[in-house]
């Protein structure tokens, strides 16, 4: 049957062992389209979507192949993010796969990255497929790769394809693999329909589009289906597949992977992680939903001036639809005005999450200083959660404080293990153990404090191993801290959306660090601005940006007319991005400056 012939799978890997490459590869070397489809001019379709400017995702591609058994096979591939904060993205991928391939760099080798990827593959019992990757270099070990992952994380290598997705040596072997050791997806095409919502997007013309991975029954269009969380009720407008395009089809049967539309306006209706069922015929129970995320990392986004509140809460609304892990909720700021507070699964999530709203929905926006979750203990007896360190209780309510803690793991060549200690006890880490990995490498566990991760530590680390290091952590619990609010005050008000928690004994060095970041990003004004650290009513760490010098201003009072207008001109362009903080102008670059360490 044709079920038997569909394999479903997604690529996993540490970043730059060459997944987008090796994807790539795969489809060029395979078609898009079964031979009858083909004869169909599906073609016409394609046109008119690219026409009518959809965003078309590339992330999941169906690949038609023939194989040397001589029987055509659909492989639908599924991508997965590859970074330390989007396991949870990994997984919702993977749950849609029957396997995955383990793509590992020859020259690097296994790294942190694949072996998390590894178990969140093993958690949805998938077939995992090991390749060997860039056999091209000069520096590739192969042989030393292969017994590292037989040994490390236990799969057999005998037939191991050793492939160069660059230069395109050995992709057969890899299509030849998934043919024959993906299992072709199980499930009853007649039974009660069970389909998983893996990812969603919206657009004005269709609405929600949903990607789905039927696993019981069939889908077409004009049947009524109802979201399981929800109980929400929608007619099938168009049912169809990826090639990476959107291409309708008469309809989708278990083991297929494909999308629905269903005119649903609203994001929230077609949840990620929901079951699809047939609202006349329901299936009794949901699929295994995904594990509830809870984000890490917290920040303020405000409107830049200018910009509407109403629009960034559509654009984070939209956002939402296929990003679970993002949460918000309004908050105002006593110097940015209304805007909102939102969580992420850490520091990248954050900064995608910010370029989609400046990029994708056109927005200006300012955010302030990430933060965790604090766990306070007040006097009273009260347990409070803070992630804003604005409302930190005063400090003569609180009996004491609670950070959370993440486990870690390093990997880095054995050489490193100096310069990474250094950092990690200046990050306040705690070593728990570290082991060879082979002769060469090392695996350090630490457990660090999140809010020292979360403050550059990445950033540091590659810089400190020549980018050779590679790291995983997972949040291991609370623990009680000699944690304090430092405010910075730029012309002697507080600016609440600079306010950070930090550890006491960081809080002079990161006080002064910010305060010089402040004295070069904010352009000096016609009045000196003193810019001041502080823990309470004390100052750690002082600056002042000069005011303009009289000379400086001449030139702009006097002088012939065009010139005067052009300074205007100019003047107006770096405004854009300014925000008036009492009488002071502060550039949105200044917002993102304290974030870094150097
Ligand atoms: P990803 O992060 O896993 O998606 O990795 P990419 O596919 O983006 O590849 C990372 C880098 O490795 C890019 O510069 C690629 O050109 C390079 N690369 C990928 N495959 C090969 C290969 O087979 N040989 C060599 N020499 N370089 C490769
Ligand atoms: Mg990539």
């Amino acid at each position: 049957s044709r079920q038997n012939r569909v394999r479903n799978f997604s690529i996993i890997a540490h970043i730059d062992h060459g997944k987008s490459t090796l994807a790539d590869r795969l489809i060029e070397e395979t078609g898009l389209l079964t031979e009858r489809e083909m004869k169909e001019q599906i073609l016409d379709n394609m046109d008119l979507e690219r026409e009518r400017g959809i965003t078309i995702k590339l992330q999941t591609t169906r690949l038609v192949y023939k194989a040397k058994d001589g029987n055509e096979y659909i492989l639908n591939l599924i991508d997965t993010p590859g970074h330390v904060d989007f396991n949870y993205e990994v997984s919702r991928s993977l749950a849609a796969c029957e396997g995955a391939l383990l793509v590992v760099d020859a020259a690097q080798g296994i790294e942190a990255q694949t072996l998390a990827n590894v178990y969140l593959a093993l958690d949805q019992d998938l077939e995992i497929i090991p390749v060997i990757n860039k056999i091209d270099l000069p520096s590739a070990r192969p042989e030393e790769i292969k017994k590292e992952i037989e040994d490390v994380i236990g799969l057999d290598c005998s037939d191991i394809p050793l492939i160069s997705a660059k230069e395109g040596i050995n992709i057969e072997d890899v299509l030849e693999s998934i043919v024959q050791k993906i299992p072709a997806p199980k499930g009853d095409s007649g039974a009660p329909l069970k389909a998983l919502i893996f990812d969603s997007f919206y657009d004005s013309y269709k609405g929600v589009t949903a990607y789905i991975r039927v696993v019981e029954g069939t889908i077409k269009p004009g049947m009524k289906i109802k979201m399981m969380a929800t109980d929400k009720e929608f007619e099938v407008s168009e049912v169809g597949i990826f090639t990476p395009s959107q291409v309708p089809v008469d309809e989708l049967r278990a083991g297929d992977v494909g999308y629905v539309t269903a005119s649903i306006k609203n994001v929230r209706d077609a949840r990620v992680g929901d079951t699809i069922t047939e609202a006349d015929r329901p299936a009794n129970k949901p699929l295994p939903g995904y594990k509830k995320v809870t984000p890490m990392v917290y920040c303020g986004v405000y409107p830049a001036e200018g910009e509407d509140f109403n629009n960034v809460k559509d654009a984070l609304e939209k956002l939402q639809v296929n990003d679970a892990a993002l949460t918000f909720e309004p908050e105002t700021s006593a110097a940015l005005g209304f805007g909102f507070r939102c969580g992420f699964l850490g520091l990248l999530h954050m900064e995608i999450i910010q370029e989609r709203l400046e990029r994708e929905f056109d927005l200006n926006i300012i955010t302030t200083a990430p933060s965790v979750i604090y766990k306070i203990k007040k006097k009273d007896g009260e347990i409070i959660n803070i992630q804003n360190p604005t409302n930190l209780p005063p400090l003569t309510e609180i009996e004491y404080m609670e950070e959370p803690i993440v486990e870690s793991s390093i990997m880095a060549p054995k050489e490193y293990v100096g310069p990474i200690m250094e950092l990690c006890q200046a990050r306040r880490g705690t070593l728990k153990n570290m082991e060879y990995l082979d002769q060469t490498r090392v695996v350090l566990h630490y457990d660090l404090p999140l809010n020292e991760v979360i403050y550059d530590f990445f950033d540091a680390l590659k810089s400190k191993t020549k980018g050779f290091a590679s790291l995983d952590y997972e949040l291991k619990g609370y623990e009680r801290s000699d944690l304090v609010k430092l405010d910075i005050l730029i012309n002697k008000e507080v600016v609440d959306a600079f306010s950070i928690i930090v550890h006491r004994e960081k809080a002079y060095e990161r006080g002064r660090s910010i305060a010089e970041k402040l004295k070069e990003t904010i352009p000096r004004h016609l009045f000196a601005i003193p810019i001041q650290a502080a823990i309470g009513s004390k100052i750690v760490a002082r600056e002042t940006v000069k005011a303009l010098r009289k000379d400086v201003l001449a030139k702009c009072y006097g002088g012939d007319v065009s010139r005067k207008k052009k300074l205007l001109q100019k003047q107006k362009e770096g405004k854009k991005r300014m925000r008036q903080l009492g009488n002071v102008e502060v550039p949105q670059e200044a917002f993102l400056s304290v974030l870094k360490f150097d």
